[in-house]
């Protein structure tokens, strides 16, 4: 899938990386694995139409941005 100018810059597996202006949230879901509550968000970049999505779990520095 090609990707953005910026989407090329998005920093993957790091807690807290931002992502950029023109990625556009499409669903978020919530799941509980047992140490807490991870939130999932997908993303869809405007400019390429790439998929993203962002885990956002507070025990897991490596969980981040993945290409989805
Ligand atoms: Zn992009």
């Amino acid at each position: 899938m090609p990707l953005c100018a910026d989407c090329e810059n998005i920093e993957t597996g790091r807690r807290g990386a931002p992502g950029h202006g023109a990625l556009k949230e499409m669903s978020h879901s919530k799941q509980n694995w047992g140490t807490g509550v991870v939130i999932t968000t997908k993303f869809s970049c405007q400019v390429s139409g790439a998929k993203w999505e962002y885990e956002n779990d507070k025990h897991d520095k490596g969980a981040g941005w993945s290409p989805g």
